[in-house]
């Protein structure tokens, strides 16, 4: 396909997708018409791109639907300077997202593969993302603490490395439950021992493996 029927894809992702569900901040807006999602995304499955869904990256893994993508990055209300650690790099569409609104992104992703395609996508379009292979469970504790999180991957619980890498006032965005059906959550560090914790829309996520995952 040719890259401007792809430009035309995505500003009808943004109008239909984004916009009129809701999301209307405008540096959000402006991050999903400039970011190519396509690139983000095997060759062979890029014509599906823009479509109102996950799309396979390989590994048994997804890039989430272009609306959970901006309801995730609506709910962190990241502004520009901030660190924020990403679990889960998957295609590293999300953090783009984040970085083209001028965070500080550190992600990490449990499968090596996605972590190498992942960052050699994010480098060709300039993107200053550290990517990690590792368990993002544990946090990421070298470059704490951070003023986002944003888990995306399914979670049972909220990891306790996660509670002490963050900032006081800083929130963590997760979708929490069980491995059929979570609930996207926003928990915001109000002291060093409290989180609050706020629940949003259901969600279905796949899962996160780790030493506070579903299983090591
Ligand atoms: N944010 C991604 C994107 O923009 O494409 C989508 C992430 S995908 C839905 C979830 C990812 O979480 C998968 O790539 C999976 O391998 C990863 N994952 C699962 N458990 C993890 C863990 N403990 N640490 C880091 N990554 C993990």
């Amino acid at each position: 396909m040719k890259e401007n029927k792809f430009n035309e894809r995505r500003k009808d992702m943004v109008a239909r997708q984004i916009v009129q569900r809701g999301i209307t901040e405008p540096k959000i807006i402006e991050a999903f018409s400039s970011v190519q999602r396509h690139l983000f995304i095997p060759e062979y499955r890029r014509i599906f791109a823009y479509n109102d869904y996950p799309i396979s990256i390989g590994e048994g893994q997804t890039i989430s639907q272009p609306y959970m993508v901006a309801l995730m990055t609506q709910l962190l209300e990241v502004r520009a300077g901030q660190k924020v650690l990403e679990i889960g790099t998957g295609s590293g569409y999300q953090a783009a997202i984040l970085a083209h609104m001028g965070a500080q992104v550190y992600s990490i992703e449990r499968i090596d593969s996605l972590a190498q395609n992942a960052k050699t996508t994010l480098d060709s379009l300039g993107y200053n993302v550290q990517v990690h292979v590792g368990d993002g469970t544990l946090g990421w504790p070298e470059h704490a603490p951070y003023d986002r999180m944003i888990v995306t991957a399914a979670a049972p619980k909220i990891s306790p490395c996660w509670a002490q890498q963050l900032v006081i006032g800083g929130k963590i965005v997760i979708p929490l439950g069980t491995l059929f059906y979570q609930t996207l959550t926003v928990a915001e560090k109000v002291s060093e021992e409290e989180l609050k914790v706020k629940s949003h829309s259901g969600c279905v996520f796949v899962p996160l493996i780790g030493k506070y995952g579903y299983r090591e």
